[in-house]
């Protein structure tokens, strides 16, 4: 069938095999090789985003065998499969063309289940890891121990918040009112979005001695500037972030010799996860028309290259902060860029959005989450929506 882009609201309902997998095979092959990296990796979260970036990087750039784990969507009758189902299949198939060991785990990561397959099959087929990428986002977690199911909420702390957005797909610039989150809907995003299950995965692997005496393990964090604060770090979602924070402490505690766990702070670009918070479109489409502006804008797989590079491995300056993270946010973070955002923020309206900021190619972007708007790839062509095609 022919596969077009059905957006409702912040997602897009359909995925483009053939624009997935172009995306992942440029990725591959835009990466340098990286000395004195990892040789066993594993990934959460692996199918989109900073997760997918951090495998490609790892098994591109370091020629590490990765496992990677998801959870999405297959496709089914006329419905096409989520992008990240995509992506995952194009990776394992570029991987296997390259004589790179992977293997790719559909399910719930939270889950014990999930926990036990993934030990099994690192104990069968890859021996101990000498990474673990946490960088799953998710609006739902069903808690092992107790079965309860928590639902995160994207809402300020204390008092409510006035705030400009930006709706991408129709460049209409509107205010926004967000109510403070209750303490329950607080409790309940820490839950999903805390360090807890971090350090179950974690006590899960050292169980099965599964870590290497190299292992590292790396959890992301936004932290950003005032201009998104009330919505993120000050708010419901900060608060989850601060207890990955806590959790880096307890795990580093219980590791060994040179073994590590540190949170990195990244900064803000499009993905499924981040379009879905409000605010945040308005200010990611300011800062990548600054940052390009200035010459230092990076794709996410170069700034997850430069996370290995220069803080996970390498012989780069490792930059932590009091908090102990690593921090690869200092560009978009720097006094330069962040005053001209939010000069431009400040007048911002629907009438001079397109000026003020990159929403052309953020817009392009987003479509690129789910295989659209990709070079090169025909979009008249008919699709096998059941796999992807080899690259
Ligand atoms: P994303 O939406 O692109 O990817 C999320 C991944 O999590 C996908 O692979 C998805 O399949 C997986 N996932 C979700 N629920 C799961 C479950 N129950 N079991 C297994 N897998 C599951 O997200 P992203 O934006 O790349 O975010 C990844 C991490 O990076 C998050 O912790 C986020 O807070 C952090 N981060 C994101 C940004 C940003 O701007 N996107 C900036 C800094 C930090």
């Amino acid at each position: 069938m022919i596969v077009r882009p059905r957006i409702r609201g912040f997602i897009c309902t359909t995925a483009h095999p053939t624009g997935c997998a172009a995306l992942v095979k440029r990725d591959f092959e835009r990466a340098e090789p990286l000395e004195g990296g990892p040789r066993n990796v594993l990934v959460l979260g692996a199918s989109g985003g900073y997760g997918l970036a951090s495998r490609i990087t790892a098994a591109a750039g370091c020629g590490a065998a990765t496992l990677g784990v998801s959870f999405e969507k297959a496709p089914a009758g006329k419905r096409t499969g989520s992008a990240g189902w995509y992506n995952t299949r194009a990776f394992d198939a570029i991987a296997a063309g390259r004589g790179l060991k992977s293997h790719s785990i559909d399910g719930d990561a939270f889950s014990d289940e999930i926990k036990s397959e993934v030990c099994d099959a690192l104990a069968d087929q890859f021996g101990p890891i000498d990474l673990l990428v946490y960088s799953l986002a998710s609006p739902v977690r069903q808690h092992p121990r107790t079965g309860e199911l928590h639902r995160s909420a994207i809402k300020p702390l204390g008092a409510p918040i006035d705030s400009r957005t930006l709706d991408i797909h129709t460049g209409e610039v509107t205010e926004t009112h967000l109510e403070p989150a209750t303490d329950e809907e607080t409790q309940n995003t820490v839950v999903v979005m805390g360090g807890e299950d971090w350090e179950f995965w974690v006590d899960a692997l050292a169980a099965r001695n599964l870590l290497s005496e190299r292992f590292q393990t790396v959890a992301y964090t936004y932290l950003g500037s005032e201009l998104t604060w009330p919505i993120y770090h000050k708010g419901t979602l900060g608060r989850a972030k601060e207890d990955l924070d806590r959790a880096a402490e307890a795990i580093r505690g219980r590791l060994q010799g040179e073994q590590d766990a540190r949170v990195a702070a990244l900064m803000a670009t499009v993905t499924q996860a981040s379009t879905a918070i409000p605010v945040v479109p308005l200010y990611v489409s300011i800062l990548f028309k600054v940052l390009k502006t200035q010459g230092v804008f990076e794709s996410t797989i170069e700034h997850i290259e430069r996370l290995f590079r220069t803080a996970l491995y390498g012989s780069g300056d490792r930059e932590l902060d009091d908090a102990g993270r690593l921090r690869l946010d200092g560009i978009e973070l720097g006094s330069e860029i962040q005053s001209e955002v939010a000069r431009r923020w400040a007048g911002a309206c629907t009438e001079n959005i397109d000026d003020l900021s990159d929403l052309e190619s953020v817009r392009a972007e987003f479509l690129r989450v789910f295989g659209f708007a990709v070079d090169g790839v025909d979009y008249e062509a008919e699709q096998d929506i059941f796999d992807v095609p080899r690259m």
